[in-house]
């Protein structure tokens, strides 16, 4: 069989064509077969071939699929629809691809074709086979790479009309608006481009994961394997924190191993889909893995790597003690020999494909996965750089595993910036057109401190490498205190090994978004109890991490369309403008058990001795507001007398009114530039094309945070930064030079604004020296 498609398969009609197959088992495929199965039916055919225990499979080739064009007669006119068709009009890009994917599905398939799916389905269990049913897209000559992701996958599909369905949904995928945006940008004639279709044995497993066959970044002989219960998905995806092995290949011993705790587990449901659900008590701290089983699985990483010649991204899963391989690619992470190392400079001549602003440094390569919403992240892989116009909360478990982010939209205070500063992760923001212009699989460098991103593998890789978490204090020691911000607890190691004088701004927000939940829905399912204590865990480690230091936890303020894609966003308002919308202390005032749980949690924390908690309350505009939140926390049962209460200023009506806001009794007061920005000069800090004119050092900005300054200090109150401004020397020095009591900065920021704050004291002490010499 080996390759003897390869000649033929382009001759689309007359006699040839009716000679090839329209179905091929794994065993008889090899990866050149690519033009006849795709890239994907290619590799899994390699795999299998080379003794990798594979999931029993066949291809519906895509031959099949061109017979099917051609006998439906569908040859001649799909095409049409693509016709003077201007891709970059997104409404009409929509309709043609409507119209094409209707056509697909409603012609009949030829029913020789469907006999022969019948037969081969039949030798899977006699038809009782549960299977998933992948495209495998091709150009000729192409692997599916360039195609990735592009076209669709329906799991768990049972029983002949089930899965005739499947298939030619597969099909009418090629015609998917996204697949022929790309291939017309690609210069791809949409007929040249052929599609594919792997029926493959759905593995139900017990446990899954997966495994780098050599460390991705050092390059060292560790396999490096990471497994949950259930299906391979919610390690893929993020959704749980598997357990970790790493096995020694030269004493073919685990030599590390990390137990997580795993709270849920994804498993089938039904004949179409999946579920997630808790994992039992009893297993969500066992290990997953035994010694032997890892070594196993090492062992099959070893076969893959040594057939590829590379190191190797590999999924794993096991049934009652059978293993599988699910796949095997090239890793992308290890610096691919002959690119500059150390010194992290691009190589001269590499292209810039694309600028943004930098939001998070560093420099690393990577291949593009684009990611329109939360359900692609499941194609995210652990070393991808992911494109998005704009990250959600509902994307952060995926983006904990990318080595850069890179977004269309926002500025350096959106939501990308913020989350990828705090995870060390390299990231570029408002690029405009990132998701037009990178293609899925390119390997690219982002330059996450310049903001370009370069064609190829350019740079050296830095990942994660701005705080190593081992980092030592610096020994400066300031009279302004230089503090931190964090926002999800993971970083909470990182921050206090920069030797921040406390956490100037916690914001809690993150720790339930990344629940995929909103507020509203624990209170809804009367989960309030789950809702406190993973506030009171979260917080509580970062507290542990900063113990004896202050740190000041802000209460929830996530605007309404962050909620929108969460359990419960259907009950959010649609608002006109978010930001200017239902956030902050104005929503907790109405929502009080909203409110109600977030204090609870707190007074938890106090009970327990935590007097370094203090409260922080967001986008508050009158003193009435921390008045009433004040009282309500004492109808609760929180001595507010004693503990630390404060507020952001992030409104100009809260820097005007600053003097009312400390008669009304707060401890202390925080600029929070971003939005104090946004709302005395009119622009939205997400938008990329007002970018240029958001300045903190606008000179009304700076008045009304001179002037708050000024009343804090008379009445001794400690007044600190906590936007994004905080984290910039030439702010942070004209700031101290006016008398702000502390700055807090981000992770990556910390030491250099320490140096700031020290060098500006000390200028200030040496010219009053001189000033009275003189
Ligand atoms: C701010 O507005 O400056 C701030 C720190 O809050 P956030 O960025 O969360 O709106
Ligand atoms: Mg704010």
């Amino acid at each position: 069989m080996h390759n003897y498609l390869l000649e033929e398969q382009r001759d689309y009609s007359g006699a040839c064509m009716k000679e090839l197959p329209d179905i091929l088992w794994l065993e008889e495929i090899r990866k050149e077969d690519i033009a006849a199965v795709g890239g994907k039916g290619a590799s899994l055919g390699e795999m299998a071939v080379i003794g990798l225990p594979v999931p029993r499979a066949f291809v519906v080739t895509s031959h099949a699929f061109r017979r099917f064009l051609v006998e439906t007669g569908l040859e001649k006119t799909i095409f049409k629809n693509f016709e003077n068709l201007d891709v970059e009009n997104n409404a009409a890009l929509e309709k043609a691809a409507e119209k094409a994917k209707e056509e697909v599905l409603r012609a009949p398939m030829p029913q020789s074709m469907i006999q022969h799916i019948m037969e081969a389905y039949q030798k899977m269990d006699a038809g009782e086979m549960i299977v998933a049913v992948r495209s495998s897209a091709t150009a000729e000559d192409l692997p599916d790479a360039s195609f990735a992701g592009q076209q669709e996958t329906y799991l768990n599909i049972k029983g002949n009309p089930n899965l005739l369905k499947a298939v030619q949904m597969c099909w009418a995928s090629l015609y998917g608006a996204r697949a022929i945006y790309y291939r017309a940008k690609q210069g791809f004639d949409d007929n040249s481009v052929n599609i594919a279709v792997v029926v493959q044995q759905l593995i139900n497993s017990e446990k899954a994961g997966v495994m780098f066959t050599t460390h991705p970044v050092t390059g060292e002989p560790l396999s490096i394997i990471e497994g949950s219960w259930g299906l391979g998905e919610s390690v893929v995806s993020g959704s749980v924190s598997p357990d970790k092995y790493i096995f020694d290949q030269r004493s073919e011993k685990v030599v590390d191993r990390l137990i997580a705790n795993k709270k849920i587990e994804i498993i089938a449901e039904g004949t179409h889909g999946t579920k997630v659900v808790p994992v039992s008590p009893d297993r969500q701290d066992a290990q997953v893995l035994s010694d032997e089983e890892v070594a196993r699985l090492a062992m099959f990483g070893k076969i893959a790597e040594n057939h590829y010649g590379i190191p190797q991204d590999i999924e794993w899963a096991i049934v009652r003690s059978t293993f599988y391989i699910l796949q095997s690619r090239p890793i992308t992470t290890i610096k691919p020999k002959g690119t500059p190392s150390a010194s992290g400079r691009t190589e001269s001549g590499s292209t810039i494909i694309l600028k943004g602003q930098g939001a998070s440094p560093g420099i690393v390569s990577g291949k593009v996965v684009i990611v329109r919403d939360a359900k692609d992240t499941s194609a995210v892989r652990e070393g991808d750089i992911m494109v998005t116009k704009m990250t959600n909360p509902d994307m952060v478990p995926a983006m904990k595993k990318v080595a850069a982010i890179v977004t269309d939209e926002g500025g350096m205070t959106c939501h990308a910036a913020i989350v990828s500063r705090e995870l060390g992760t390299p990231a570029i923001v408002g690029t405009k057109n990132g998701t037009l212009t990178l293609k899925p699989g390119q390997m690219v460098t982002v330059d996450g401190e310049k903001g370009f991103v370069y064609e190829g593998a350019v740079a050296a890789q830095q990942p994660q490498a701005q705080v190593p978490a081992t980092a030592a204090p610096s020994p400066v020691i300031t009279a302004t205190s230089v503090k931190v911000n964090v926002s999800i607890p993971e970083a909470a190691a990182r921050a206090a090994a920069t030797g921040a004088d406390g956490v100037g701004l916690l914001r809690i927000e993150h720790l339930i978004l990344g629940l995929n939940k909103t507020p509203g829905w624990f209170i809804a399912n009367h989960k309030e109890e789950e809702f406190v204590q993973e506030l009171y865990n979260g917080i509580k480690i970062v507290l542990d991490a900063f113990y004896g230091k202050s740190v000041w936890v802000r209460t929830l303020d996530a605007p309404t369309d962050e909620f929108r894609n969460m359990a419960g966003g259907e009950n959010e308002p649609i608002e006109h403008n978010p930001m200017l919308g239902w956030r902050g202390i104005r929503r907790d005032l109405q929502s009080k058990d909203q409110f109600r749980l977030q204090v609870e949690a707190f007074k938890r924390l106090w009970e327990q001795g935590y007097n370094n908690l203090g409260v922080m309350f967001p986008m508050v505009s009158h003193p009435d507001q921390f008045i009433q939140a004040k009282s309500m926390m004492r109808e609760w049962g929180v001595d507010v007398d004693h503990v630390t209460l404060g507020i952001m200023i992030e409104i100009p009506g809260s820097a005007i009114l600053i003097e009312e806001f400390i008669e009304a009794g707060i401890n202390f007061a925080s600029f929070g530039t971003n939005d104090l920005v946004q709302y005395t000069l009119a622009i939205d800090r997400n938008n990329e094309n007002v970018a240029w004119m958001y300045d903190p050092k606008h000179p009304a900005v700076l008045r009304l945070i001179h002037d708050a300054i000024e009343v804090c200090r008379e009445y001794d109150v400690e007044c600190s930064i906590c936007g994004q401004a905080g984290s910039e020397p030439p702010m942070v020095q004209w700031l101290v030079e006016h008398g702000i009591s502390s700055v807090s900065a981000n992770i990556d920021a910390v030491s250099k604004i320490r140096e700031t704050v020290a060098r500006t004291e000390r200028k200030i002490i040496l010219e009053n020296a001189r000033s009275r010499n003189a």
